[in-house]
């Protein structure tokens, strides 16, 4: 082996020193997908290459700005809990595909127009290449299945390798070279392709690592054609595959999950698995891959509470739980925020329960924490737009998806109230995201954002920030005075970013959905806009709602507590933190599944 032998137990995280093997603990080494291993001891070893692990698939995951496999919200979550399962030492496995052009690069033109260019990247820069290969067929074709190791690392010393899946190999036919190109484009037939090498081939290829699957987790149904393996291994027995899958759904509407004909599904996968078997568990009509997952899993939960009443009524009869997403909390505290946890509540990163303590840290260094992260925005904003925002003014932002429902140009319904309210004391709007190459209705969200910057731009300072990405999401969630967040119920099923905000400290302003129906204290962690969900109300009378609350409130609650009380401003702050970050985090939601999906 050419590859370097870790010097960390890849179990327990103890520093090995493999120079002095004279030392009192048992080192063993042994090798996994190309690389060595050193443990600590015989238990670990086994722990590591014989205890049933979590596989976790995800079409998506964003673990790092570096690796642009991932389009958003999805992926971000993935990679998230993947982290907290390292921090937590559990054993799992990520599987996910290598995009290798990534999502798309966004540039956008003076007129708002998005243009899109590949953002490739090289895997053998960074990762490992496992020598193991599995094949799918597709289209009566053999295509081969490689991937690639990269070793997520945790503080704490727990890792969890992550599988990225690639069909670029020169045995295979030229097309297929280029199935794990570009997450989520192409057509139907392409996105197929891409799920059949994801569910079928990951599945394979775990066969062919050392270790043993206790869970097949689906984050989504992209990779539900996995249960179809399982049945065939099982000998058709669906309860055993139940007991072995785990599925998260993430939409409240059919619309969302990608289905497929049968007749696409018969040309692409052949005869290998019986139409009258796919039909009984994907439905007849089409293949749901939603309907795939959900019914050959035992475990089964949305995204937040709100989220799963509108599942039970999509999945009538089924048991769903909710399990309200989180964020990986040390990912997405800034430097000055984690300087300032790390000062007043050691101990935070590893249990960022403990945050719940921050209403103790003083207000004046919390003040100061922020004004650095708002200051690094803004230089930020400078940089790439040229635009200089004024540091002393109420600064919103808002950047997410640019996607019908989640309406970005809703504060620019009443652009004369928006001017009178600005008029007596300033606000300014950062935005940011990026809209799906098909999406022409998002793509035209971004367009009127331009517009109404160029109306507004003697008064409004309005910024669009191009490439929406990791980072600058770091950035934004953590510079801004207010994150703004209005969709449309129910159809933000749990929404994250918020949740980013919360841990520096930004204060929320949302639509009543997804997780900030849990997250929110009227006055004490944020704000609501619009009545509850569960008032009926006719479309055109809950807009009227929603606007009222949006405009009398920046007014009269959010502008005068900024400028003028910045102590009970500060109180909001601290709030965020002690009463929502402490809780919306995925440590939280992997010690969940683990005592309700994993472990039983
Ligand atoms: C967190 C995150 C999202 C999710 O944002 P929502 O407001 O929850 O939809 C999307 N994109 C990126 C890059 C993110 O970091």
């Amino acid at each position: 082996m050419d590859n370097p032998v870790s010097s960390r137990c890849p179990v327990c995280g103890i520093q090995i020193d493999t120079e002095s093997l004279t030392s009192r603990i048992e080192i063993t080494c042994d090798s996994f997908g190309g690389k060595n291993y050193c443990f600590c001891s015989e238990n670990c070893r086994h722990h590591f290459l014989e205890d049933p692990r979590i596989a976790y698939f995800s079409m998506e995951i964003g673990v790092s700005n570096s690796m642009p496999t991932y389009s958003g919200g999805l992926g971000v979550l993935a990679g998230d809990i993947v982290k907290s399962s390292a921090d937590l030492r559990l054993q799992m496995v990520a599987i996910t595909l290598v995009s290798r052009k990534g999502y798309f690069r966004q540039k956008i033109t003076k007129e708002g127009d998005q243009l899109e260019q590949p953002d490739e990247w090289d895997p053998a820069k960074t990762l490992t290449r496992m020598p193991n290969v599995a094949t799918v067929t597709i289209e009566g074709r053999t295509v081969k299945v490689q991937a690639w190791l990269f070793e997520y690392q945790s503080i704490t010393g727990g890792m969890v390798p992550i599988l990225f899946l690639d069909t670029d190999m020169k045995e295979n036919d030229p097309q297929d070279r280029r199935i794990t190109d570009s997450l989520y484009g192409g057509d139907k037939t392409y996105r197929l392709k891409q799920e059949i090498v994801l569910g079928i081939g990951g599945a394979r290829l775990l066969k062919n690592l050392p270790f043993k699957i206790r869970k097949y987790h689906m984050n989504e149904g992209h990779s539900s054609l996995l249960t179809l393996e399982l049945l065939k291994e099982n000998g058709m027995d669906a309860e055993k595959v139940r007991n072995l899958c785990v599925f998260t759904t993430h939409s409240p509407v059919e619309a969302a999950f990608d289905q497929f004909s049968y007749d696409l599904v018969q040309r692409m996968l052949g005869n290998e698995y019986l139409r009258g078997d796919i039909e009984r568990y994907a439905g007849t009509e089409n293949l749901n891959m939603a309907f795939l997952s959900l019914n050959l899993s035992k475990y089964i939960n949305g995204v937040s509470l709100a989220h799963v009443e509108y599942s039970r009524k999509l999945f009538p009869g089924r048991y769903i739980r909710a399990v309200t997403n989180g964020v990986h909390s040390f990912t997405w505290t800034n430097l000055f925020f984690r300087e300032l946890f790390d000062k007043y509540i050691p101990g935070w990163t590893n249990e960022p329960i403990l945050l719940a303590k921050a209403s103790e840290i003083p207000n004046r260094e919390v003040w100061d924490a922020h004004t650095k992260a708002k200051t690094n925005l803004l230089t930020f904003v400078e940089k790439a737009n040229g635009v200089q925002l004024d540091p002393e003014a109420l600064t919103i932002g808002f950047a997410r998806r640019f996607t019908g429902y989640k309406r970005s140009t809703l504060i620019f319904s009443d652009l004369h109230r928006l001017q009178d309210i600005n008029r007596k004391e300033k606000i300014q709007f950062i935005f940011g995201g990026k809209a799906h190459p098909n999406d022409t209705d998002g793509k035209g969200l971004i367009r009127q954002i331009h517009e109404y910057a160029k109306i507004l731009k003697d008064q409004i300072s309005i910024v669009y920030l191009e490439n929406y990405d990791m980072d600058i999401a770091a950035k934004l969630t953590s510079g801004v005075d207010v994150w703004l967040n209005t969709p449309l119920p129910p159809m933000e099923a749990s929404g994250t970013s918020g949740m980013k905000a919360a841990h520096n400290g930004v204060v929320n302003f949302s639509v009543l959905d997804g997780w900030w129906m849990e997250g929110c204290i009227e006055g004490v962690t944020g704000w609501a806009i619009g009545p509850h969900p569960r008032e009926m109300l006719m479309e055109n009378e809950r807009r009227e709602v929603e606007l009222r609350d949006l405009y009398n409130k920046l007014e009269y609650l959010i502008i005068p507590t900024f400028y003028n009380q910045k102590d009970a401003w500060i109180t909001l702050m601290k709030n965020s933190i002690a009463k929502i970050a402490y809780y919306f985090q995925t440590q939280w939601v992997v010690r969940r599944y683990i005592t309700e999906a994993y472990l039983i």
